[in-house]
């Protein structure tokens, strides 16, 4: 039976400790508990799917069902002589799949390694980091249509995967539930030294010696060394993407600005990192009250204290406007605001 509660605080359930309320909560195990929920959701009732709460902004209360997947549990199927399928369900920690998969020295995901969040909310911006995409080890996934209750396999194609973007962020926002994930992993050994960063750390290590598990630590070890912990400092990860410019608008800009930073990323375009840009603007650590950017990462906006969502989405706005006049650039956010 799901139980639905009313009124209910989100402050424990998103990683920015925003205190906002929902008007109906309901947490879901297993995939039965998707068809009760909806024969108990009105027609005309908003909806928000949450996982962990690590990619959100809440600026004010939610007037509508929050639905908190909590289906955990992890698979594994033969894919031929190299190659595992490992099934996920939506609520398992997205951590704790890239350890099951290091501990059975499987490749693919450890380079992802300590992400927060869930396997579920892992497809909806195709989650990144040190060189890796999810998208890279995505086979499908099990979900269903809310409004007609009709369970749907969506192929890689299907998800429409881009930079940090797929079609569940975009036109099946809240409306369609991801309940299992299915991804194929890499039993013969498959490296991705292609990140500075790692590189750097593994350098005095033979190709020979390198494992999903060292990878993943590595990883792990560095994230710890730069970034806030969500558990002890409000945050959401990086606030905004980083922006892709046409090639000639780049060069106009290094023009004026002779060291400015880029990775190449599609035909004809490159991709700036954000941080460097916030950096210029002044806003590197600044602090505004209890809202600011982090020492070490300014593209992480910072809860220091018993701030609001609105306040956070106020700085942030402060944060655009400055790139905007100084490099003729507007920032996407990353985060999802309600
Ligand atoms: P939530 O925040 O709960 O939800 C995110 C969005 O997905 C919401 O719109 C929600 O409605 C929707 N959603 C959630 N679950 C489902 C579901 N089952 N079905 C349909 N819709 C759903 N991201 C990266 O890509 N790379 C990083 O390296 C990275 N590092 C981070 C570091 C820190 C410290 C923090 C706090 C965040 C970081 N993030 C990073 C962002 C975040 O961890 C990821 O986006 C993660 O996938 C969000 O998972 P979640 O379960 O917390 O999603
Ligand atoms: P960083 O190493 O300081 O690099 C700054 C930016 O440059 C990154 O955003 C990254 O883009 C880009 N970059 C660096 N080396 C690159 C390469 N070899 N190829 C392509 N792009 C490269 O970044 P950081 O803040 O410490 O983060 C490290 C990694 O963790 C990044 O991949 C970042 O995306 C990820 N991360 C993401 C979040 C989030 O919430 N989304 C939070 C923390 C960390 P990309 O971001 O496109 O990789």
């Amino acid at each position: 039976m799901v139980i639905i509660r009313t009124d209910f605080s989100l402050k424990r359930f998103n990683t920015f400790g925003i205190d906002v309320k929902a008007n109906r909560f309901a947490d879901i195990f297993r995939e039965s508990d998707i068809i009760e929920i909806r024969k108990q959701t009105a027609s005309n009732e908003q909806i928000l799917f949450l996982g962990s709460g690590s990619n959100i902004l809440f600026t004010k209360n939610f007037n509508g069902v929050v639905i908190k997947n909590s289906i955990k549990g992890i698979e594994e199927k033969e894919f031929g002589e190299d190659e595992i399928i490992i099934s996920a369900g939506g609520g398992t920690e997205w951590n704790d799949l890239v350890n099951y998969a290091a501990s059975k020295n499987y490749w693919g995901i450890e380079n992802l390694a300590l992400i927060p969040g869930t396997v579920g909310a892992a497809p909806i911006q195709n989650i990144g980091a040190y060189g890796a995409e999810l998208k890279d080890v995505f086979h499908s996934l099990e979900g269903y249509n809310f409004d007609s209750g009709e369970k749907i396999v969506f192929t890689k194609d299907e998800c429409e995967f881009k930079y940090r973007w797929s079609i569940f962020k975009g036109e099946l926002r809240n409306k369609f539930l991801i309940a299992k994930v299915n991804f194929v992993l890499n039993k013969k050994p498959s490296p991705n030294l292609t990140y500075g960063a790692l590189r750097g750390e593994l350098n005095r290590v033979s190709i020979s010696e390198l494992t999903p598990l060292l990878i993943s630590e590595t990883v792990s070890k560095i994230r710890r060394n730069k970034l806030p912990d969500p558990a002890k400092i409000g945050n959401a990860g990086s606030f905004f993407k980083n922006p892709k410019v046409k090639n000639e608008k780049f060069a106009e800009l290094q023009n004026q600005f002779h060291n400015i930073p880029k990775f190449e990323f599609e035909q004809g375009g490159v991709k700036i990192p954000a941080a460097w840009l916030i950096e210029k603007c002044g806003f590197k650590g600044k602090r505004i009250g209890n809202v600011g950017t982090h020492k070490n990462q300014p593209l992480v906006i910072i809860n220091f204290g018993e701030t609001s969502g609105r306040r956070i989405q106020e700085f942030s706005v402060l944060v655009q406007k400055a790139v905007y006049e100084k490099f003729n650039i507007l920032l996407d956010h990353e985060v999802n605001i309600y």
